[in-house]
């Protein structure tokens, strides 16, 4: 049996058969969260959060859709051997029944290390042989040029890390990639959503089935404070102004339309709901 402490959250959209499996998890500083946000007013923020330490602990989830054809995976987590902490996706797959020779659809929704981790076996090879990968065609054309991430308030080690990620894990799946641009339905009931800023090519989706809708935003925002203060963002955003036109577009269609949202980075299992808050917006998790 799953339970939701393990990381395994099994969900229903229409008649398609999800499970949210969290790969592992990771501390990150509120300052790589909110890297704009002036640091007297965040601690405050994070205080109201309860979050004392000025650390904050997200999940690294990838999604499982059953549609009844397809099984779809969308993002692999961060892969064995990366952090201590992670890792687990292919050990919690095998313990829902579900074999890496059965995903016949992985989505990539952007090209950073703990969204493609997982992407190759322990050989170099695809993790799931039988599976077409799918991107967006900016977001593999980035990380296959020579990506000048420079401007980016991260660390040295981390920016190079990023990169050595990307250059590992994304040219052995060649063969089995599929580009794709923008608004494309990638199966019935699930269409890719251009969702640039946070990287050029990152990818949203909206998953539909039986009159009911999941919005699956990635890295839109990192944490629920990235919605109650529209203003502030990651020091992981590629192009800031432009995660801000997209964090717009998706937060209010998300709300107008009260769809049920999974956020990557969000507490477990990520799902919940956007409600408008005067300018801005407000997590209500299910
Ligand atoms: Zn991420």
């Amino acid at each position: 049996m799953s339970k939701m402490s393990d990381g395994v959250f099994p969900f229903q959209i229409g008649n398609f058969e999800c499970i949210a499996i969290n790969d592992g998890t990771f501390v990150y500083t509120g300052e790589s969260f909110f890297i704009n946000a002036p640091k007297k007013r965040m601690d405050q923020v994070l205080r109201e959060h309860n979050i004392q330490s000025g650390e904050i602990t997200t999940p690294w989830p990838s999604l499982f859709i059953n549609t009844g054809k397809h099984k779809v995976l969308v993002d692999t987590g961060a892969g064995a051997g990366t952090v201590p902490s992670a890792g687990k996706l292919l050990e919690k797959l095998k313990n829902e029944g579900i074999e890496v020779k059965d995903i016949d659809t992985v989505i990539l929704t952007h090209g950073h290390p703990d969204h493609i981790g997982g992407t190759l076996d322990t050989r170099g090879k695809p993790a799931f042989p039988n599976a077409r990968y799918v991107m967006l065609k900016d977001e593999w054309d980035f990380w296959m040029s020579e990506p000048n991430f420079m401007h980016l308030k991260l660390g040295d080690e981390l920016k190079q890390f990023i990169l050595m990620s990307a250059r590992k894990n994304l040219p052995p799946i060649q063969e089995q990639l599929v580009l794709i641009d923008h608004e494309t339905e990638i199966l019935p009931g699930i269409v890719a959503i251009a969702a640039p800023g946070h990287t050029p090519g990152h990818m949203a989706l909206a998953i539909s089935s039986g009159g009911e809708q999941l919005l699956h935003i990635s890295d839109t925002v990192l944490y629920p404070i990235h919605m109650e203060q529209p203003d502030w963002y990651p020091a992981f955003d590629f192009a800031p102004e432009q995660a801000s036109v997209t964090k717009h577009k998706l937060l209010n269609r998300a709300a107008a339309e009260k769809v049920m949202v999974f956020a990557f980075h969000f507490p477990f299992p990520c799902l919940g709901y956007v409600i408008e808050k005067g300018k801005a917006w407000q997590w209500q998790p299910i």
